[in-house]
């Protein structure tokens, strides 16, 4: 599993970099837009993907960086082909956003949408499933306007199945081997029972993504999502900055930073980067900054089509 930044600018976009998207990338080529600023279609194009296997788009909340690509994005969908209809979920006023645009333009969607507006104070209840097995869950996160965190979790998998060691254990027919890999023990030859854990791996870790909107506090999240494989989280500010950023719902490198440790996360990528630093040094800055207050975290900074991997072993990739 891959995440891809397709946007990293902070409220409008700079010559390097586009307003706010991302795409969780599955296995199967399927993959998830989490929010869609403004000409994030383009973004998406570069990057490869192919609109007809988007599976799901989520909003983190509707400032316009975030959602105003959304209009257009849709559209791509239909142009690709698309009659399944399409989970779109999102902060109230997402319907709203939507018949403005389409309405005096005439405009209708040849495939169902399945909009859902999310509670006010959305904790966590996972969104009815999609094609795509792995489950997304609202939290409510502080912003000015209504904002979430999306947390995207795999289901939880079987372990691997080891045949040789049903052998080893005196086991002859091997067609039992579908009865333990669904979980029931089996009666060897000598009137033993085999139970499924002798011959399977332990169960592997479900991975857990974590991607935060704009916010000054997400505190309320952390009993919910300590040890996520990765987070995201916005920077729009360096350090010195937290007044203001407080004031304007967002946060520092080094707020940021000290969410990562609160969640001992394995590694957090910082984006939303304010203009004043994409003259190239700023973003090593902000990495500095938030890696100097979570000992232990791989931190990196998100570049525009950038992706980095989710490995299922939970180690570096
Ligand atoms: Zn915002």
């Amino acid at each position: 599993m891959q995440l891809t930044f397709l946007g990293t600018s902070a409220g409008q976009p700079t010559r390097d970099r586009n307003v706010t998207a991302q795409a969780l990338r599955f296995d199967d080529g399927s993959w998830w837009l989490v929010d869609c600023g403004e000409a994030t279609q383009h973004r998406v194009r570069d990057a490869g993907l192919r609109a007809i296997t988007c599976d799901r788009i989520l909003i983190t909340h509707l400032h316009g960086d975030h959602c105003w690509g959304l209009p257009g994005m849709l559209m791509a969908i239909a142009i690709a082909g698309r009659t399944e209809p399409l989970q779109l979920a999102g902060p109230r006023g997402l319907a709203r956003l939507l018949d403005g645009a389409y309405g005096p333009t005439a405009t209708e969607l040849p495939f169902p949408l399945d909009l859902i507006e999310l509670p006010d104070e959305p904790r966590g209840e996972p969104l009815a499933g999609t094609a795509t097995a792995w489950r997304a869950r609202p939290f409510a996160i502080h912003h000015r306007v209504p904002c979430v965190a999306w947390l995207c979790e795999e289901p939880q998998r079987p372990g691997r199945m080891r045949p040789e060691r049903a052998r080893a254990a005196g086991l002859t027919d091997l067609r039992m081997l579908g009865r333990l890999q669904r979980g029931e023990s089996v009666l060897l030859a000598n009137g033993r029972s085999l139970t499924p854990a002798e011959v399977m791996d332990p169960p592997p870790r479900p991975r857990r993504v974590l991607v935060c909107g704009d916010t000054d506090d997400a505190d309320a999240l952390i009993p919910h999502a300590r040890g996520v494989d990765l987070v995201v989280r916005e920077a729009t500010y360096a350090g010195e900055h937290e007044e203001k950023a407080r004031q304007w719902g967002h946060s520092t490198a080094l707020m940021t930073g000290r969410f990562a440790a609160a969640l001992a996360a394995r590694r957090l990528v910082v984006t939303h980067l304010g203009g004043r630093h994409s003259d190239g040094t700023g973003p090593e800055q902000l990495r500095a900054e938030a890696a100097s207050v979570c000992p232990g975290v791989d931190v990196l900074v998100a570049d525009d089509l950038w992706s980095i991997d989710v490995p299922a072993d939970g180690g570096t990739a």
